[in-house]
């Protein structure tokens, strides 16, 4: 649909008061001239020239061709309701052109077109659509009232979807719809101008992603390399989840943990899918103790039987002899604790984590480290130690 732009020079304050508008309403107006060639050309150069009365409209159709004389954010002197009325005041007009020499069903069917983008153009309802007559009970548009209601029902734009430029908007009862909408099982989030959403939006402190259909997104989600996991009602999760009897760790900006992370003071692995380890892992060659809860060993520990040692505080299971709280202790490559014959009861705590730094083989405190990992205190060895 093309309209073809032919202003009123603003200079002509007579027709084109320069007063600004919101529109509100479309208004149908006709001409009332069915002179031969009082088409909207005709009567677009009678605008651009002066018309000698003050009267104006934003529009005039026939039957080939759309012309604006005024912007649509301008007042225009058409609906004879005064010069503070909300006909002229809240309206774009529209005049539909009635010469004897054009087709009118033409004529009426541009104007639906038109009628249609200004209603999607400025978010007006189709009970916004009104005849001239419903300003002030003028007798206009004289050929199009009696057939008004079959107007209408052209106009309104239809449940649905709709894509005017390279946006998205969805109509409901012939108007847009704003916040979350659910079409066909599915749903969208059309923001406050009612444009659908896509990527990530925050509804009420919550985040949700929307694919690039504007799809609402529930479970797993990989955004830029990052996987992220929504609830059934879309909301993105952070903290602890359980699903399918693993575990996974979400920060608080949502994206799921891989690797060491620390919660609550404890120390938790998370495998590259994001699962919560348990039991022994190794890690650079070293070897850690993930308890059934994930939480990472510190001090000793029994297991099938045998007694290692976590050293503390970075949990990396010893090997060869250490001094822990004045004992010696031999551990074999495996990590498990050699008992001397004469050491009938080790270890002496039953298990519970040292909380004291310990020494190492080679007299080496370990180091109060913030991470359990990248530490260098065990004895090094070329043999793999398999618990
Ligand atoms: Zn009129």
């Amino acid at each position: 649909m093309n309209i073809i732009q032919r202003l009123i020079p603003a200079s002509n304050t007579e027709t084109r008061p320069g007063l600004k508008m919101d529109p509100k309403y479309i208004t149908i107006h006709e001409t009332d001239n069915t002179s031969i060639g009082a088409d909207a050309e005709a009567h677009a150069r009678l605008q651009e020239r002066g018309n000698t009365r003050t009267a104006s409209w934003h529009l005039q159709v026939d039957d080939h061709e759309i012309i604006q004389s005024i912007p649509f954010d301008e007042v225009a002197w058409a609906a004879g309701d005064g010069r503070d009325g909300p006909g002229n005041r809240t309206s774009i007009h529209i005049e539909m052109c009635v010469n004897a020499d054009g087709n009118y069903e033409q004529t009426v069917t541009n104007t639906v077109e038109v009628v249609k983008y200004l209603m999607n153009l400025f978010n007006i309802a189709i009970d916004h659509v009104v005849p001239h007559k419903h300003w002030t009970g003028k007798n206009c548009p004289r050929n199009l009232l009696p057939r008004w209601d079959d107007f209408i029902k052209r106009c309104q734009i239809a449940d649905g979807w709709v894509k005017p430029g390279a946006q998205w908007f969805f109509y409901k009862n012939g108007q847009k719809q704003t916040g979350w909408i659910k079409d066909k099982s599915k749903w969208y989030f059309l923001d406050t101008n009612s444009v659908m959403q896509i990527g990530w939006v925050n509804v009420d402190s919550k985040w949700y992603f929307l694919d690039e259909n504007g799809v609402m997104q529930t479970g797993w989600k990989k955004v830029k390399n990052k996987w992220y996991y929504m609830a059934n009602d879309g909301s993105m999760q952070t903290g602890w989840i359980k699903l399918d009897s693993k575990w996974y760790f979400l920060k608080p900006n949502g994206e799921m943990a891989i690797g060491w992370i620390q919660d609550d003071n404890k120390w938790y692995y998370m495998a590259n899918d994001g699962s919560m380890q348990t039991g022994w892992i190794k890690l650079d060659s070293k070897w850690y103790f993930l308890k059934p809860n994930g939480e990472m060993a510190i001090g000793w520990i029994q297991d099938d039987n045998k007694w290692y040692y976590l050293d503390y505080p970075n949990g990396v299971m010893i090997t060869g002899t250490h001094v822990i709280s004045g004992v010696e202790y031999t551990f074999g490559t495996d990590g498990a604790l050699i008992e001397k014959e004469e050491t009938q009861e080790p270890p002496p705590n039953g298990g519970v984590a040292e909380t004291s730094a310990t020494t190492n083989q080679t007299g080496d405190t370990s180091s109060e480290l913030d991470i359990p990992f990248g530490s260098q205190n065990t004895n090094t060895t070329n043999e793999e130690p398999a618990p």
